[in-house]
């Protein structure tokens, strides 16, 4: 990735590791797992999945990273995602490399055992790779804690240790309170101080995506006292410029399944052209991009990346030259890892906390690496995206060397 080169620049790996070629290391993948899982269809077919998993880095910690179950999963994808979650892990201080895995699948085209079948052959596969000192899968897109109860049930047959080997589990396997809702809440407290920070009124927000990260999200926001004007999932778009709300969306989209029809707000084409100071896409990598950047309206003065890798390289610069301001996701959706991390601390313990306490320290977590991020920013003059890399890359650059000639 051309950021990590320039922060390697900026953080002067070159004369501070010699013979190091630091930005290789902290780039390269050290596993890649890739093969077919074959799933017998319920109506006596066969289905192929291609599935991955990627161990970034293990520098920090054992790999952390979630599983994502969508059509457009690749290898590359997966790859770029694991190493966000190496340099996520770095910024936060949580003591986890970065991983990541998926499968390319619709999961909405099989029946709920078919899924299931075929989470348990991918987790049967890997499973050698895996276990709480190993590597951690987690929820991502289309995964939650149904997914992660297979994936713990499917490798107990073959660990005892096992209930650390997983993040975002029910709550009756050993999950942690708040993990649910940790990502999209770190999402709004980013949202909220950097409104302070760049003193937006009463802005008005547009969310993309519904899901584990976009409704948390909305809600936390609502709660907050801001006006949410729009809401996407991949079906449509609901509008309501006096503010939508969102405990009634929440109800609407959990009854029927979608936002379309929400009597509340009024349909709209593309939410990327609703005009908004704040938006915060929670959906998939690159949804603003060289195709729509240029559609959004002038109004826009933050972006917070709830999802992983929203905005490609060429709408950044664009947007950055219209004087957007970015909240990397890095930064913006820790919440999640960091709770996962709780999760894992818990499960080593045996020992369990409240919602409050566990949401009150990711809180706390999140502040810190908002404020790093934030000063280390305005002291070199750099966009806040630059400063989490480079934050997260001296880190793990340092504990390279400390580990020494290997
Ligand atoms: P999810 O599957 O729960 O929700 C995804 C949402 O995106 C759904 O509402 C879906 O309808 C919507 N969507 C898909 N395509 C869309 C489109 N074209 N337009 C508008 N909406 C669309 O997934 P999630 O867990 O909420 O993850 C969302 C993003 O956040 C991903 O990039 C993921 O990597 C990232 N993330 C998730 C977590 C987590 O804890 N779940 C943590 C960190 C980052």
């Amino acid at each position: 990735m051309e950021i990590i080169r320039q922060c390697g620049k900026l953080l002067e790996f070159e004369k501070r590791f010699p013979n190091g070629k630091m930005v290789e290391r902290i780039s390269i993948s050290d596993k890649i797992i890739r093969f077919k899982a074959i799933l017998s269809r319920d109506n006596g077919g066969i289905g192929v999945f291609q599935c991955y998993r990627v161990q970034q880095s293990d520098v920090l910690g054992p790999y952390k990273g979630g599983t994502r179950l969508h059509p457009s999963v690749s290898m590359n994808e997966v790859k770029a995602l694991a190493t966000l979650m190496s340099l996520k892990t770095a910024l936060v201080n949580v003591p986890f490399g970065g991983g990541k895995g998926g499968i390319c699948v619709d999961p909405k085209a099989l029946s709920e055992k078919e899924l299931e079948r075929l989470v348990r052959k991918y987790t049967n596969r890997i499973k050698d790779d895996l276990g709480p000192d190993e590597d951690i899968p987690a929820p991502d897109v289309n995964s939650g804690p149904r997914e992660m109860a297979w994936i713990y049930d499917e490798y107990r047959k073959y660990s005892e240790s096992a209930r650390g080997v997983v993040t975002g589990k029910p709550l009756e396997l050993g999950g942690s309170l708040g993990r649910i809702q940790a990502t999209g809440f770190g999402v709004a407290l980013v949202t909220e101080r950097l409104c302070y920070d760049k003193k937006l009124v009463n802005p008005a927000i547009s969310i993309e995506g519904f899901g584990n990260v976009g409704q948390y999200a909305a809600l936390k926001l609502f709660e907050m006292g801001f006006k949410i004007v729009a809401v996407s999932d991949s079906r449509g778009c609901v509008v309501n410029q006096v503010g939508l709300n969102i405990s009634d969306l929440l109800a609407f989209k959990r009854e029927k399944g979608r936002l379309s029809g929400f009597p509340g707000g009024k349909p709209a084409e593309r939410i990327i052209e609703v005009p908004v100071e704040v938006h915060i896409p929670c959906a998939l990598g690159h949804s603003i991009n060289r195709d729509n950047v240029d559609s959004i309206p002038s109004g826009l003065k933050i972006v917070v990346e709830g999802a992983n890798a929203p905005v490609s390289s060429h709408a950044e610069n664009v947007l950055i030259d219209r004087g957007v301001i970015l909240a990397p996701d890095i930064l913006a959706n820790a919440g999640g890892v960091i709770v996962s991390y709780y999760e894992w601390v818990q499960n080593r313990e045996g020992l369990y906390w409240s919602e409050d306490e566990v949401l009150g320290k990711m809180t706390e977590k999140m502040n810190a690496a908002y404020e790093n991020v934030v000063s280390y920013a305005s002291e070199k003059k750099i966009a806040l995206r630059q400063a989490a890399y480079c934050l997260a890359m001296d880190k793990i650059a340092r504990a390279i060397g400390f580990r020494g000639a290997q």
